[in-house]
């Protein structure tokens, strides 16, 4: 059984309602979580309101909460392969893939921790003469952070390490298909001596729980990361007492292939783009564009691969591809498989389940290739969230950029090509938050990450990632008072 934590205890839910988490490798349950319901979402929100108002955290210095920060990524590393296995059962992604997450956990950690100090605000020149101005950054309050169940230790730890470096108090949900890391990642927190009140967990389903939390008056800022229905209605609800937004919203990516790339390189980066984690990626290059007098070898030799991707339990080695999140998640990505044919779309490699009998309770599906495909078709335009590529082919520079940009979402794209001068012009004219030229998925924590149009609002990672979570404010300070004589009287 795995509890709630409010004010630095774990608790049950106050009507006692649970739910199971299951394996999507065999759908058997995983664990038992207790359901978080209205009370215990005011419990929490009150618990990090008074922590905010009246507890240690807000006034400690930098240098004690980034002490705190660096302990977590100690006590994260001490506890790497639990941590990874954990993962890779809830989620169903590889054990190296989780390994790889946990060292990235880590890695922000590390990096907020190192950089809390240095942007504490900065000094103005007032032009005039005995007055001393400065911007001070201060914690906004009580932060609802809310993630996703694709990289649940990863998600959570791009807002709660900021947000804590920051000086504020949170409530966290993770998604109530992959608590079980976030659950554990508390856990650390209590050991190394937060504060009570500090961070409180609240597990649940997102209709409930998690709308009430977004709801809740004593929340100031909410930062979100999922799909961009959900992130539409949390900003509606966020409207209300005009609280703080931050929106990680999903994305359609094109990954622009130019002839004269090495051949393997471009096809193995364009698999790992489009299916790791089963494509169950917010950047994931799910859309392939790629030069005409490329396109036939290309895509022959993406397909081949793609058949031979070997499908099967996370926390087996040789797995390449684990399963869907869940039955749903499978049947949405099986509707628009369905709907690519019936669109006209070419089926190359996949577009079923895999046939050994091992794998048929789990949520898998082969990898998919789809070609011809045009930019009109719904596969081309909707996030799919699962192991699906489409191709489409172009001739000029100028038609790549084009149809790169022929998307409302804005959150990555991958360029690959021999020239160094088109390579910029092409980054330069892409409107996506994250360009990457040949390569796919590496992100820093010192590099912005987020997305431009539907992609969603604000940046995580880097400088901005901690400024999501500081107010700022303006002191100015007239050392030699003198009357104004703006009035007579
Ligand atoms: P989701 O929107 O269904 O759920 C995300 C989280 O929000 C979960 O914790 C869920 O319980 C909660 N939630 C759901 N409805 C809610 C509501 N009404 N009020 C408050 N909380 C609610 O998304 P998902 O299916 O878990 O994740 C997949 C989506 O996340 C994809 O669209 C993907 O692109 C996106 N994503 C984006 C990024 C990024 O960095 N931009 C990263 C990872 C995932």
């Amino acid at each position: 059984m795995r509890y709630l934590y409010i004010a630095g205890k774990w608790t049950e839910a106050a009507d006692g309602g649970t739910s199971q988490t299951i394996n999507p490798y065999d759908a058997t349950p995983l664990d038992t979580l207790a359901e978080a319901g209205d009370r215990d979402v005011d419990a929490a929100v009150t618990a990090a309101r008074e922590a905010f108002d009246e507890g240690p955290w807000r006034r400690s210095t930098v240098t004690e909460r980034a002490a705190l920060l660096g302990r977590i990524a100690d006590l994260l590393q001490r506890d790497r392969e639990q941590l990874a296995h954990t993962e890779s059962l809830d989620t169903g992604k590889t054990l190296n893939e989780a390994r790889a997450d946990v060292d990235d956990t880590t890695a922000v950690f590390r990096y907020y921790a190192g950089i809390a100090g240095a942007h504490a605000g900065r000094v103005v020149d007032p032009g005039r003469p005995g007055v001393v101005s400065r911007i001070v950054h201060e914690p906004v309050g009580v932060c609802a952070l809310i993630a996703p169940w694709n990289y649940p230790l990863l998600q959570i730890s791009w807002k709660l390490a900021p947000a804590l470096a920051a000086g504020n108090t949170t409530v966290i949900k993770p998604s109530e298909l992959t608590p079980l890391s976030t659950v554990a990642l508390v856990g650390l927190f209590e050991e190394a001596d937060l504060p009570p009140g500090v961070l409180n967990l609240l597990l649940g389903r997102g209709g409930t729980a998690g709308q009430a939390l977004v709801a809740h008056p004593g929340v100031d800022l909410i930062s979100f990361t999922g799909g961009l229905a959900t992130g539409e209605k949390i900003m509606a609800t966020a409207a209300h007492g005009v609280r703080r937004v931050a929106l990680e919203l999903g994305g359609k990516n094109p990954n622009v292939v130019f002839d004269g790339t090495d051949f393997d390189t471009v096809v193995d980066n364009a698999l790992t783009a489009a299916f790791l984690h089963s494509g169950q990626v917010c950047s994931a290059g799910a859309r392939l564009i790629v030069q005409d007098s490329l396109h036939d070898s290309f895509v022959a030799e993406l397909a081949a691969r793609a058949d031979r991707i070997r499908v099967g339990s996370g926390l087996d080695p040789e797995t390449e591809c684990g399963p869907l999140i869940s039955a749903e998640q499978r049947a949405k990505v099986e509707r628009y498989i369905a709907l690519g044919l019936s669109e006209g779309a070419e089926l190359l490699a996949g577009g079923k389940r895999p046939a050994s009998p091992d794998l048929e309770h789990g949520f898998f599906l082969r990898p998919t290739v789809f070609a011809g495909c045009r930019r009109d078709m719904t596969v081309v335009r909707e996030e799919v969230f699962g192991p699906l590529v489409t191709v489409e082919r172009f001739s000029t520079e100028e038609e790549a950029v084009w149809l790169g940009n022929d998307t409302s979402y804005g959150l990555a794209a991958g360029v690959w090509t021999s020239d160094a001068g088109q390579a910029e012009r092409v980054a330069g004219a892409l409107r996506h938050g994250t360009v990457w030229i040949n390569d796919y998925h590496p992100y820093l924590p010192q590099a912005e990450w987020g997305g431009f149009g539907k992609s969603g609002i604000g940046r995580e990672l880097g400088p901005s990632g901690l400024e999501e979570y500081q107010e700022k404010k303006h002191i100015y300070h007239n050392t030699s008072p003198a009357p104004a004589h703006w009035f007579s009287g």
